[in-house]
């Protein structure tokens, strides 16, 4: 095994907000067994691990995180029929447009969601249309409690808006197999294209998470609740809320973590007292969430 941990390593150029201190330990996993090997060194120095993907959804605090990274590099892809099998490192929308290349559609809708496949798992992504856990039919995981890789069903994650089990134990997806339609190549280009317009016309583009909470079930949106309360074009250091989109914090230079968890503070304090709602965060704040 060609492994490697590093110390001390910056998070910024890891996550799509370019903010965070410093991993004590990271580290690359390229296949399952590395996977395994890495989580089983911070369990042994008593340290917490988190997987990383593309760091699309995630803020690291500017102190830094206490225990190990493992940055999820496992890469393989294999079509079988209208299946297509994939590591949980591998890019969403590059496994999209290879599928599609196959004439296997169905995910269109995602093919413009930055992250991998397996942080995809975690957290259900997805947009109104169809989400991941629609044509997931199982997938190998590394339980929490257990040495061995274990196939497990779209059942096992109680998939939800934006939710899956995973949230709340420290299983690794190592692959998932996904149902694809079997269509032309050049409809689902032209559906992907379709997609990637709408998106920009709606969302701006920058240094973000996304969606920064989840859509209260009772209201039309996170972003309407924002923007109703006032927020859009709040500030805080660099960090301001979009004006295009009101759930979407960018990071316009140098803003720290610091700097976008306040902006987040407050506006959810706004929407709190202007609706009574506590919006819920999408995004995974490590190491500890102050919501
Ligand atoms: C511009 C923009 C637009 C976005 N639009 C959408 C959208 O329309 N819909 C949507 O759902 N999301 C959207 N997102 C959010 C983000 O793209 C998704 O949440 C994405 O699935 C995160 O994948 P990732 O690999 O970057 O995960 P990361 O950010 O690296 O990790 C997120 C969480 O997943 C966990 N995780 C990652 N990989 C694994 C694994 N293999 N096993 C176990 N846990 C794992 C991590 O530990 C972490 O807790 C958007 C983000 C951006 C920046």
């Amino acid at each position: 095994m060609d492994l490697q941990v590093k110390e001390n390593i910056s998070l910024r150029e890891f996550t799509t907000f370019r903010t965070g201190g410093p991993a004590k330990y990271f580290a690359e996993a390229k296949t399952a067994q590395e996977m395994h090997y890495l989580r089983e060194f911070a369990v042994k120095r008593q340290i917490p691990f988190v997987i990383l993907g593309m760091g699309s959804n995630v803020l690291f605090l500017d102190e830094g995180y206490p225990g190990l990274i493992i940055h999820n590099k496992m890469s393989r892809m294999q079509i079988q029929g209208d299946r297509v099998t994939v590591e949980g490192g591998v890019n969403l929308t590059k496994m999209i447009l290879i599928a599609a290349q196959h004439n296997l559609g169905g995910l269109s809708g995602l093919a413009n969601i930055p992250g991998t496949v397996g942080g995809a798992v975690y957290g259900n992504a997805g947009i109104p249309d169809v989400c991941i856990s629609d044509v997931l039919t199982h997938a190998v995981i590394l339980p929490g409690h257990g040495d061995k890789p274990v196939i497990v069903g779209p059942e096992y994650f109680q998939f939800g808006y934006r939710h899956s089990k995973l949230k709340k134990n420290k299983d690794i997806v190592l692959s998932a197999t996904l149902k694809m339609r079997m269509e032309p190549s050049v409809k689902i280009r032209a559906e992907i294209g379709q997609y990637i317009r709408e998106r920009a016309a709606k969302q701006p583009v920058g240094n973000t998470c996304g969606s920064f909470f989840k859509n209260p079930s009772q209201f039309p949106s996170a972003g309407w609740l924002i923007d109703q309360a006032g927020c859009k074009g709040m500030q805080e250091g660099d960090a301001i809320v979009s004006p295009k989109h009101a759930n979407f914090i960018i990071n316009t230079g140098n803003a720290a973590s610091k700097d976008i968890l306040t902006l987040a503070l407050k506006i959810h304090q706004k929407v709190k007292d202007k609706f009574n709602v506590n919006m819920e965060p999408e995004v995974q704040i490590l190491p500890l969430s102050p919501f």
